[in-house]
C-alpha cells in the first residue's frame, strides 16, 4: 500500500516546531507515512549567529534561510538553538513543496493564508487533506469564517484544525504540553459508516458530495471532496493523532473544529488586554479578571456565530480554550508586546517591528477583524472586552478604563 506524504506550509516559530513534530512521527510510523516532511520556507536572506555550525567568521555574510536549514538542520532565524530531524526538508518553492503531498499542515500567520492558497490551488493532489494550525479568523464582507473552512473551500479539500496552549519554543525543546486536534474526517476517509448512518461511500466514485458538519453556517454547505484512494492508509482520528502526538506533546482529538479554531484566534485579543493591564503594573489579579471575561466572550462568540457546531465545553475543558488563554497571557508574544507598548509608551506595531525579529503578532489584526465583524452585526456592546482592545489599539480608549468597560451595566 501507499504511504502518506506530509508537508508543512510555513516555517516560522510554530511552523518549524510543527515540522519537527511531524518529522519525528513520520519516522516513528513508517507503515503510515513517507519519512520526509517538506517544509515550505518563505525565502529570505539571513546572517548566521556565531553558534551556528555554518558560521565561518563572517558575521555580515548573507545566506539563504532554506539552504541553512537543509545544511545545518536549524532554523537560525525563527527557531534558533533547536536541531531539526534530518528528514525535515526546507523547500523555497511553494508549488514544489506541496507536490504529491496527501497531508498539508498549514502554519502561517493568518494574513498570509489566502495568498498562499491561491498559489497552490491546482497544484495539490485533489484528495489531499489539510490541518490548519493558524490562529486567526477569516473576516470578509460575507462574514466570519474559520481558516479551516476557507482553506478547505479554496482548495476543495477537507481541512481540520490543531490548536492548544502551545508556546512553540517550549515544545521545540521537548517540554511537556497538551494540544487539541479537531478533525471530523469525511466518513469515506476512515472507511467507516458515517455517523449519520448513511452507507460508506463507494471508493470508486470520482467525487462525492459531502456535508462538512462545521461548515453548515456558511455558503459552503457541501464541498465536493475527492475520496482518498483505497491504497492509502485511512485518515481516521487514530491515524491523524499518530502524526501529531509525541511523548512531550499530548494530543486530544475532538470533532468541534469551530471551537478549536475560535479558541486559538480569540485568545490573542484577550492576551493583548492582559498585556495592557500588566503593563500598567496592576498585577496578576487584574490579569485574571481580563482572562475570565475573555473566556466568556470566546464562548459567547462561538455560540452566537457558530451555533450549529460549537460546544462550550471545548473552551472550558480543552487545551485550545482556557489553557491557551492562561499560557498566552503568561508568556505569549501578544501579551509581551502589549505589555511593553504600555510600559514604553510606544505603539504595539513598533514593538512588533523592533522586538520580534520577523515573527508576527496575530492579536492586533484579529482585534480589528473581529471588531469589523461585530460592528457589521451591531454587536460591539455585547463583547465589551474585544471592543475595548480594538478601541485601545485605535487610541480611543485608555487601558485604565478596562475595569469599568467590562463591568456588567445592568
Ligand atoms: P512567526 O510569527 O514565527 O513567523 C512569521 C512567519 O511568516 C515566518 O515564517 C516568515 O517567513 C513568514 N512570512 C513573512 N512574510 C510572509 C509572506 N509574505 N508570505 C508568507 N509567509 C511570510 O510564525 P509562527 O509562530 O509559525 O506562526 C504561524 C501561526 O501559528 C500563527 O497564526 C500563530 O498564531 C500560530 N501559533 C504560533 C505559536 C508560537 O508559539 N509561535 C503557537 C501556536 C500557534
Ligand atoms: P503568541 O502568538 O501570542 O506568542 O501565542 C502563542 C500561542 O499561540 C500559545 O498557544
Ligand atoms: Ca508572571
Amino acid at each position: 500500500t501507499k504511504k502518506h506524504k506530509v508537508m508543512v506550509v510555513g516555517s516560522g516559530n510554530w511552523g518549524t516546531t510543527m515540522a519537527k513534530i511531524a518529522a519525528e512521527n513520520t519516522k516513528a510510523n513508517p507503515n503510515l507515512f513517507e519519512p520526509d516532511v517538506r517544509m515550505w520556507v518563505y525565502e529570505e536572506e539571513v546572517t548566521l549567529p556565531k553558534e551556528s555550525k555554518l558560521y565561518d567568521g563572517d558575521s555580515e555574510k548573507k545566506h539563504k534561510l532554506s539552504e541553512v536549514i537543509n545544511k545545518a538542520h536549524e532554523n537560525v532565524k525563527y527557531l534558533p538553538g533547536v536541531t531539526l530531524p534530518d528528514n525535515v526538508i526546507a523547500e523555497p518553492s511553494i508549488k514544489e513543496a506541496v507536490k504529491d503531498a496527501t497531508i498539508l499542515i498549514f502554519v502561517l500567520p493568518h494574513q498570509f493564508i489566502a495568498k498562499s492558497c491561491d498559489q497552490i490551488k491546482g497544484h495539490i493532489l485533489p484528495f489531499a487533506r489539510g490541518i490548519s494550525c493558524t490562529k486567526g479568523v477569516d473576516v470578509s464582507e460575507s462574514g466570519v469564517q474559520l481558516f479551516s473552512e476557507s482553506i478547505g473551500a479554496k482548495l476543495g479539500i477537507y481541512c481540520g484544525a490543531l490548536s492548544g496552549a502551545n508556546i512553540a519554543s517550549e515544545i521545540a525543546q521537548g517540554k511537556y504540553s497538551e494540544t487539541t486536534v479537531a478533525y471530523d474526517p469525511p466518513p469515506m476517509d476512515s472507511r467507516q459508516p458515517s455517523r449519520q448512518g448513511s452507507p460508506t461511500q463507494s471508493p470508486s466514485a470520482s467525487t462525492v458530495e459531502l456535508v462538512n458538519p462545521h461548515m453548515e453556517h456558511t455558503e459552503h454547505r457541501s464541498a465536493k471532496l475527492s475520496p482518498l484512494p483505497i491504497d492509502f492508509p485511512p485518515l481516521s482520528h487514530e491515524n491523524i493523532k499518530k502524526l501529531f502526538h509525541r511523548p512531550y506533546f499530548h494530543v486530544r482529538m475532538v470533532s468541534d473544529v469551530a471551537g478549536v479554531s475560535l479558541g486559538g484566534a480569540l485568545k490573542n485579543i484577550v492576551a493583548l488586554a492582559a498585556g495592557f493591564v500588566d503593563g500598567l503594573g496592576w498585577g496578576d489579579n487584574a490579569k485574571a479578571a481580563v482572562m475570565r471575561v475573555g473566556l466568556l466572550e470566546e464562548v459567547k462568540f462561538g455560540e452566537k456565530f457558530f451555533s450549529e457546531s460549537v460546544q462550550a465545553r471545548t473552551f472550558t475543558e480543552e487545551s485550545c480554550g482556557v489553557a491557551d488563554i492562561i499560557t498566552s497571557c503568561s508568556g505569549g508574544r501578544n501579551f509581551r508586546c502589549a505589555k511593553m507598548s504600555i510600559e514604553r509608551g510606544v505603539s504595539i506595531n513598533e514593538i512588533e517591528e523592533t522586538e520580534l525579529n520577523g515573527q508576527k503578532l496575530q492579536g492586533t489584526s484579529t482585534a480589528y477583524e473581529v471588531n469589523s465583524f461585530l460592528k457589521s452585526q451591531g454587536m460591539e456592546n455585547e463583547f465589551p472586552l474585544f471592543t475595548a482592545v480594538y478601541n485601545i489599539l485605535e487610541g480611543k480608549t485608555k487601558p485604565e478604563e478596562i475595569p469599568d468597560i467590562i463591568e456588567p451595566k445592568d
